[in-house]
């Protein structure tokens, strides 16, 4: 039986550890701001920039929502990034991905000012990532690592397998990993002998985005297993890219879906809205 690491606790530890700061802050005479901007109606969007505007409220920060129509031209969403970056009581900056087709989303990216990447996906806080001297780090990726730490699990000299390559999951949560000094190996769409390299990981992270895709003879007896995907079941069900009924006999530490990696990722846009607060107001 596995420990199963709970991402609702852990992420309201962090919340609560934000909103403590955040009330520091204010008797100092300083409110974080988190500016999001959605482009058009898709659905699941819409529901992930509510939850990160009530996020904001909870944990006493500032937020602004730009909600554009579908039709917005590039131009018209880059002035609109332009006028955050020059507004100082705004510290963080995210634009919900995906974009309708027609904008360009690294154009976008790119343009966002670094400082106020709270997402970290601006091609110079990659990069910092990459040397490992960061401000801020992807909150998925940094979500995982968060629910490792307080579970206790060392990563330095076990074998690390994450499935997955993307670059706001699989690439940095590889690099995390190996800044911590886990031996990874990067698994994706065109690895071949994905069974035996995933039997071998004492950590094992699915970043897949297929439902129930990681089984049982994949996994080492004791393993590790972290459980990024949110998809949907052939009943419509929550579920993660591992199969939990087969996997978590086997594993030692698991996270669920719902209520592991998912509840994190907003908490870590906090806190990386809090640290741009105080970068950018020259605290700490
Ligand atoms: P993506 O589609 O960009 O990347 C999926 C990766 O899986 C690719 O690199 C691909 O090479 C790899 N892959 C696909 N089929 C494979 C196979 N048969 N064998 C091995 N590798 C294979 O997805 P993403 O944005 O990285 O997201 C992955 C999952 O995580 C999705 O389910 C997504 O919904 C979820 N997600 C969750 C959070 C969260 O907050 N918990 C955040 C971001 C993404």
């Amino acid at each position: 039986m596995a420990v199963i690491i709970s991402g609702k606790e852990v992420s309201a530890r962090v919340r609560s550890e934000v909103k403590a700061e955040c009330e520091q802050l204010k008797s100092k005479g300083i409110c974080p701001g988190l500016a999001v901007i959605i482009v058009g109606d898709d659905p699941a969007s819409k529901v992930y920039v509510n939850n990160k505007k009530k996020a904001c409220a909870d944990v006493g920060f500032v937020s602004e929502e730009y909600a554009l129509p579908a039709e917005t031209t590039q131009e018209e969403l880059l002035a609109l990034v332009e006028k955050l970056n020059h507004r100082p009581e705004i510290n963080g900056i995210l634009c919900q991905l995906p974009l309708p087709k027609h904008l360009d989303e690294k154009a976008v990216i790119n343009a966002i000012s670094p400082m106020k990447d709270v997402d970290a996906f601006h091609p110079s806080n990659v990069g910092r990532i990459m040397i490992g001297d960061y401000h801020f780090l992807p909150c998925t990726p940094a979500g995982v690592m968060e629910m490792v730490h307080t579970a206790g699990i060392e990563v330095s000299g076990k074998n690390c397998v994450v499935i997955g390559r993307s670059n706001i999951v699989g690439k940095p949560m590889a690099m995390l990993l190996l800044h911590e000094n886990g031996t990874v190996t990067i698994c994706h769409s065109k690895t071949k002998n994905l069974k035996e390299i995933c039997s071998n990981a004492d950590i094992l992270v699915a970043a897949v985005g297929k439902p129930k895709f990681v089984k049982g003879d994949m996994v080492k007896e004791g393993a590790v297993v972290l459980d990024v995907g949110i998809n949907r079941d052939e009943n419509g069900k929550l579920c993660g890219d591992v199969d939990f009924e087969e996997v978590e006999p086997k594993a030692s530490y698991i996270t669920p879906v719902p209520g592991g990696v998912g509840p994190m990722t907003i908490a870590m846009l906090m806190k990386n809205t809090l640290m741009a607060a105080k970068i950018q107001n020259n605290i700490e």
